[in-house]
């Protein structure tokens, strides 16, 4: 846990946020601005910054918030959706969490 990140508070449960799924591992939340009609974010619960940071040691969480897109999409009425992971301030990263990216449905409302 990182004190001043937003989404190990969310993690913690100090931030609300609509989490549709959570286990030991991952908690999954519609983001807050949304860039489609169905927009969710799946981030692991350990603070790790970004994808650069990554070893072999994370590649089961990897690969576990992979698989979890589709299993969530269908959950969320998605045929079919965009993954996205953002790397680094000049990847367009804003928060720097590692988190991926699910939306699909068309633009949002
Ligand atoms: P990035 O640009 O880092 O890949 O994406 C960060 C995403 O997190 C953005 O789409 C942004 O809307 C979302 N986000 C930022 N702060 C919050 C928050 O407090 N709650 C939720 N649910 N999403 C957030
Ligand atoms: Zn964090």
């Amino acid at each position: 846990m990182s004190a001043d990140c937003i989404f190990c508070k969310i993690a913690a449960g100090n931030i609300p946020a609509k989490t549709i799924f959570e286990n030991d591992e991952v908690i999954v939340f519609h983001d807050i601005r949304p860039m489609a009609k169905v927009h969710f974010l799946i981030v692991p619960k350990a603070h790790i910054e970004t994808l650069k940071d990554c070893t072999e040691a994370n590649q089961a969480l990897l690969g576990n918030m992979m698989l979890l897109a589709p299993r969530l999409a269908a959950e969320q009425g998605l045929a079919g959706y965009k993954t996205l992971m953002n790397v680094g301030r000049e990847g367009g990263q804003e928060v720097f969490h590692i988190h991926l990216h699910v939306f699909g449905g068309g633009a949002a409302a």
